[in-house]
């Protein structure tokens, strides 16, 4: 079953005919069909011409392009555009603009700059998507609503101010319980009104720049979390009353938004979204773990469910600094490697490119040249024909996952507004430490949370679960008391989600089940390290480690690695507990490379965890299915051709050939059919 209402892959991008005359729109359609492209976004940025001044919507232009789209059995992925607002609007409502950290308000000029609780821009928004989905409710070829546009900024204004504090009454019901739980009398801090709360900013509680680094703390992580919680709340409020206004008039309306993972809770986000988006620019030489990261957590967000890659660039991202062409077969790589990992679309931004503007030089599936017999013009087309080819094939499909990895949006505030003693850390980039290991093994890895259901499967593993609330950390005891195996790390357990440490020993809620506590954590320089003395079984020798020390105190746990360097030599580092049926792992240092792939390897295969295939280092294999099919991706990442043996019969999708082995070219990819499955 399709997550839009489209039965097959979507194949696209957002298209702005507002920028272009009439006759470029015939050029483009024919360019479209050539590539076999079966869907276009239309609306991120053209309210003002819906709209040129107060009063009444002007649909004519956007008809007569939905006409021809239609008439060319091209699908309409149709935007609200309501993160592009026009200047007589802005200039009608200036409060109607953000306010920034600084104290500033923004003015008409950028994109995404709006204040989310602002009642004009509710109002306005709200306006938009009813006469959008009233004048397009019969229009059967939009298959999907795309709700505003990449989230961008947070407002500090009085308005937000307002709201929050309306909310903060609901959450908390009394001051003297909000009190207690921000434990505000830290620095003598006790609020006497609710009119005393203000958003965190510069002025007031966010000292700028420490030392130099770049790096901002905050007086009071506790309210500097709840602030950024309460603006993804806000965003969240503005995606409902988009979504009320649309299912208003279209009942089954399906509505999504492209997600960026910037500084937002995307799981709050996401929670009115019929289907999450992300937007995926890989850049040229990043590795390939960090984009497939990516999309296991978008496949892990509302639950593990397929998803859509709402852009993409068919060639350079102007915006990066130094931006590459693609390299031939990259950009089949890229919308494939999404694909392989639960995505059901590849969009490209944009179909056009534009002739001016901050994204002129941006890649577009019509370049300024507008000719198709280009490299691109012959990979986009045949990408095309590929996804023509591959039709309705894996939606719904499954990845076969035995290993989890948690992943938590307020761990990360918690780590990154940093309040501890080391100041520069990144949450994600620590996850995927952890998760690196796993993709170059081939090993499927879903990305969930501490309080998902764990029963399908044998290992998880929660680095820097800094944050943890009881019913969470007695989920994960639940899992390990049933059999499962859990690997946490220094950095976890330690505080709830207003970021108040759990008292009595770190990481308080877990000291049963680790067998431990941890008497003191020291913090290394970039430059410095220290040693882990590993003393297992099956493990010995010394290995690098350093960014945290845990000084482990087991009660009960076995030691598997101690420090080999400092005052705390000889103290434990690496323990591993048995609790109940399972077993749960604490690695309280960061472990070089080495020594963590041996560590994952060992829990992998104590637990029969196996790659989907066996690979040369640099090919990776993904796998999905469903109930009667299973589906073999491989991906050539490296810098040869490359042979690889699947060892029994497979069926190449796309070449429609039985095969043993294939042979991948550079930036090649293949989709492989399991026979006899
Ligand atoms: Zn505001």
């Amino acid at each position: 079953m399709s997550i839009t209402k489209f039965d097959g892959i979507l194949y696209g991008g957002d298209y702005c005919p507002e920028q272009w005359d009439e006759h470029i729109w015939l050029e483009d359609i024919q360019i479209m069909k050539y590539y076999n492209v079966n869907a276009v976004t239309l609306n991120v940025h053209s309210w003002c011409i819906l709209q040129p001044k107060e009063g009444p919507y002007d649909f004519t232009k956007m008809d007569k392009m939905i006409k021809l789209l239609t008439d060319n059995q091209i699908n309409i992925i149709m935007a609200t555009g309501t993160a592009a607002l026009p200047n007589w609007l802005l200039n009608k409502y200036p409060d109607m603009m953000a306010e920034d950290i600084t104290g500033v308000r923004h003015k008409p000029g950028k994109r995404v700059n709006y204040c989310p609780n602002s009642p004009d821009y509710l109002r306005e928004i709200k306006n938009m998507c009813e006469a959008l989905a009233d004048h397009y409710k019969a229009q059967e070829n939009i298959v999907l609503w795309h709700l505003n546009n990449e989230l961008e900024i947070n407002c500090y204004c009085t308005n937000c101010a307002g709201k929050y504090r309306e909310w903060l009454k609901t959450k908390y019901g009394s001051l003297k319980a909000l009190n207690q739980k921000w434990n505000t009398m830290f620095w003598g801090h006790q609020y006497s009104a609710w009119e005393e709360i203000n958003p965190p900013v510069y002025a007031n509680m966010i000292y700028r720049n420490l030392d130099g680094t770049g790096i901002d703390i905050s007086g009071f992580p506790t309210e500097t979390i709840e602030y950024l919680r309460y603006m993804s709340i806000s965003y969240r409020n503005c995606f409902e009353i988009e979504k009320e206004a649309i299912r208003k008039y279209i009942p089954d309306a399906v509505v999504t938004n492209n997600f960026q993972y910037r500084n937002f809770n995307y799981d709050i986000l996401a929670k009115p979204l019929d289907v999450v988006s992300f937007d995926t620019y890989p850049s040229n030489g990043e590795p390939a773990y960090k984009a497939a990261f990516n999309y296991d957590i978008t496949r892990g967000m509302n639950g593990l469910k397929p998803f859509l890659i709402m852009e993409m660039s068919p060639n350079q991202a102007s915006w990066e600094k130094c931006a590459p062409i693609k390299r031939p077969g990259q950009v089949a790589q890229i919308a494939m490697g999404a694909l392989a990992r639960g995505a059901e679309s590849a969009m490209f931004f944009q179909i056009r490119r534009s002739r001016s503007g901050f994204e002129k030089f941006h890649g577009a599936m019509i370049d300024h040249s507008g000719r198709t017999d280009t490299r691109l013009g012959r990979e986009l087309m045949e990408l095309g024909n590929a996804f023509k080819k591959l039709k309705n094939t894996f939606l719904d499909s499954k990845i076969p996952a035995r290993t989890a990895i948690i992943m938590d949006w307020d761990c990360r505030w918690g780590v990154e507004i940093p309040s501890s003693v080391q100041k520069n850390m990144h949450y994600l980039e620590e996850v995927l430490y952890y998760y690196e290991w796993l993709h170059a093994q081939n090993i499927m890895v879903d990305v969930v949370r501490a309080d998902s259901d764990f029963s399908g499967y044998d290992i998880v593993l929660g680095p820097m679960l800094y944050m943890i609330e009881e019913n969470e950390a007695d989920n994960i005891k639940a899992f390990v008391e049933n059999g499962g195996t859990f690997i946490t790390t220094y950095y976890s357990g330690l505080a709830d989600k207003e970021d108040n440490i759990w008292l009595g020993g770190y990481p308080a809620l877990w000291k049963d089940m680790l067998g431990l506590w941890i008497e003191e954590t020291d913090a290394l320089k970039v430059e410095q390290s220290n040693i882990v003395q590993m003393s297992a079984s099956w493990l010995t020798g010394d290995y690098q480690c350093g960014f945290l020390c845990d000084l482990i105190w087991a009660e009960g746990a076995k030691v598997l690695g101690t420090y080999g360097d400092d005052f705390y030599q000889g103290i434990p580092c690496i323990t591993e507990n048995e609790y109940g049926a399972g077993k749960a792992v604490y690695i309280g240092t960061k472990p070089e490379k080495k020594l963590l792939n041996e560590l994952l390897k060992h829990y992998c295969d104590e637990k029969n965890i196996e790659p989907i295939l066996s690979t040369q280092a640099g090919v990776e294999a993904v796998m999905r299915m469903n109930d009667d099919k299973r589906y073999l991706f491989l991906f050539n990442h490296n810098i040869n051709v490359e042979t690889v043996a699947l060892g029994e019969q497979y069926k190449d999708v796309l070449q429609d050939v039985v095969i043993e082995k294939v042979e991948l070219p550079v930036m090649g990819y293949a989709i492989l059919e399991k026979m006899n499955f």
